[in-house]
C-alpha cells in the first residue's frame, strides 16, 4: 500500500498498546486519561437534549456553520468571560470537534516539514503525534512542580526560533503541574518579546480541588500589552461534562482563526450540530456550576487518597508533587532502598499484580526520563485506589 510519507513520522501510541492488556479480569486501572463515566450528569444532559429537539430541531439536526452553532459560541464566550477573559466575543472562537481537533487544525495551519515547535517535557502524547504528522521538529522544554521553566523556555526560544510554543499550563497531562502566576506573566512577555505564538491547551483548568488556579494565559493576556496577538487558547467540555459530546473550542488571532476555520471546512464541515445544540442548552440551562462543584469534590478526594496511599505504601521509593487539580499524579521512581527505578519495567510488573498505569517515556518528545510514570485517580473509587496502590507496592518489591 503506497502510504503518505508523513506517516513515517508517527507510530501507534504506546498507551493504546498498553490498553490491550487492560482486559485482564480484576485489573485496577490508573492508566486512562478520561473522566469517570459514573460522574456524567445524565439527567442534565437528557434535559438539554430534549430542550434542543423541542426548541430548535432544525438547528440541532441540520448541517450548520463551520464556525459553530451560534448559541453555543455565545454560551462558550460567556463561560470564558466568567473565568476572567475580558472582551471575548463569540466571533473570536470557533467550536471544534474536541480540543483534539483544534490541535490538528493548528498543526495544519502552522507546521511545515521541519518547522520547530517547543512543547513541555513531558506533554500530551496525542499532541506530539499530531504535530509530528505535519513534520514538526519538536524541542522539549523542561518542567518542574510549577510548570514549564521559563528561564529554559527563553533559552530554547532564542536558540530555535520556533513557530510556536505549546503549553498545558493548568494541571497538565501528564504532569499535573500548575504554572505559577509569575511564570504565566513571563510566558506572555516572552511571546511578545520574541513574537512567538503560544498555544495554551486548557482542558483541565476547571478541575481544581481546593483553590482556583491562577488565571489562564488568555485571561491574563489583558495585563500584558500585545500578548493577545500571540496567543491561542484551546478549551474543551470533555473533562468536566462529557468527552463523548466532542465539544471543544479554539480562540486565536483573526488571521489564524480564519485559516483554521477554512481547514475545518475541508475536514468535517462542522462539529455535530446535535452535540453543539445539546451543549448550548446545557450551559444555558445553568447546569454547569453544580456539575463543576461535584467533579471538583470527587476528583479532589480521590487525588488526596491516592497521594496518601502512595506515600504510605511506596514511601521514599516514589517522588511526586500532589496535584491541585486535573486527573493525574505524575511520579518519579527514586530507586531508594534498591527498589525498581524504571517505569517501563515497573508497568509490566504492576500488570502482573493486577494494576495498570502509563510509564512516562512516551510523553517526552526527546530526552525521556525513564523513571517517570502517570497515574490517573479519576476512574477508580477510593477503596479501589487504596487497593491499587497496595498492589503497586507489591510490584515494586
Ligand atoms: N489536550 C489535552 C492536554 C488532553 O489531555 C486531551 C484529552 N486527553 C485533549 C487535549 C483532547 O481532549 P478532547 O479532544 O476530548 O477535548
Amino acid at each position: 500500500m503506497p502510504l503518505a510519507q508523513r506517516l513515517d513520522q508517527v507510530e501507534t501510541s504506546a498507551i493504546r498498546e498498553l490498553f490491550k492488556l487492560l482486559g485482564k479480569p480484576g485489573i485496577i486501572s490508573f492508566a486512562g486519561g478520561f473522566p469517570d463515566s459514573a460522574m456524567f450528569d445524565v439527567a442534565g444532559i437528557r434535559q438539554a437534549v430534549n430542550a434542543a429537539l423541542e426548541q430548535e430541531p432544525g438547528g440541532a439536526l441540520q448541517y450548520g456553520a463551520t464556525e459553530g452553532y451560534q448559541p453555543l459560541r455565545e454560551q462558550l464566550a460567556a463561560f470564558m468571560r466568567a473565568k476572567g477573559v475580558r472582551d471575548l466575543a463569540p466571533e473570536q472562537l470557533i467550536v471544534t470537534t474536541g480540543s483534539q481537533q483544534a490541535l490538528d487544525l493548528l498543526g495544519k495551519c502552522l507546521v511545515d516539514p521541519g518547522s520547530k515547535a517547543i512543547v513541555e517535557g513531558p506533554t500530551f502524547l496525542a499532541t506530539i503525534q499530531c504535530f509530528r504528522l505535519y513534520g514538526a521538529d519538536l524541542v522539549s522544554a523542561p518542567i518542574d512542580g510549577d510548570g514549564v521553566r521559563v528561564d529554559e523556555l527563553e533559552r530554547l526560544i532564542r536558540e530555535h526560533r520556533p513557530r510556536f510554543v505549546y503549553l498545558i499550563p493548568t494541571f497538565g497531562n501528564p504532569s499535573g503541574a500548575m504554572l505559577s502566576l509569575e511564570r504565566r506573566r513571563r510566558v506572555l512577555e516572552l511571546a511578545v518579546q520574541y513574537q512567538t505564538l503560544v498555544i495554551e491547551d486548557d482542558p483541565y483548568g476547571d478541575l481544581y480541588f481546593d483553590a482556583p488556579p491562577p488565571p489562564s494565559l488568555l485571561a491574563l493576556s489583558a495585563e500584558v500589552p500585545g500578548s493577545r496577538d500571540w496567543l491561542v487558547h484551546c478549551g474543551s467540555l470533555s473533562k468536566v461534562l462529557s468527552p463523548g459530546l466532542r465539544v471543544g473550542w479554539l480562540v486565536a488571532p483573526p488571521e489564524l482563526l480564519a485559516k483554521a476555520t477554512m481547514c475545518k471546512q475541508f475536514s468535517d464541515a462542522h462539529t455535530s450540530t446535535f452535540a453543539q445544540a445539546t451543549a448550548a442548552q446545557y450551559l444555558a440551562g445553568g447546569h454547569m456550576p453544580a456539575t463543576l462543584a461535584r467533579v471538583r469534590e470527587v476528583y479532589g478526594r480521590r487525588a488526596g487518597v491516592m497521594g496518601e496511599a502512595l506515600r504510605r505504601e511506596l514511601g521514599p521509593a516514589i517522588d511526586f508533587v500532589p496535584p491541585r487539580g486535573g486527573l493525574f499524579v505524575w511520579a518519579r521512581l527514586t530507586g531508594a532502598g534498591g527498589k525498581l527505578a524504571d517505569g517501563n519495567a515497573f508497568a509490566r510488573k504492576a500488570i502482573e499484580q493486577g494494576v495498570a498505569f502509563v510509564p512516562g517515556v512516551p510523553f517526552y518528545c526527546a530526552n525521556p526520563d525513564p523513571s517517570t510514570l502517570r497515574l490517573s485517580f479519576a476512574t477508580a473509587d477510593e477503596d479501589r485506589i487504596r487497593e491499587g496502590i497496595a498492589r503497586l507496592a507489591r510490584a515494586l518489591d
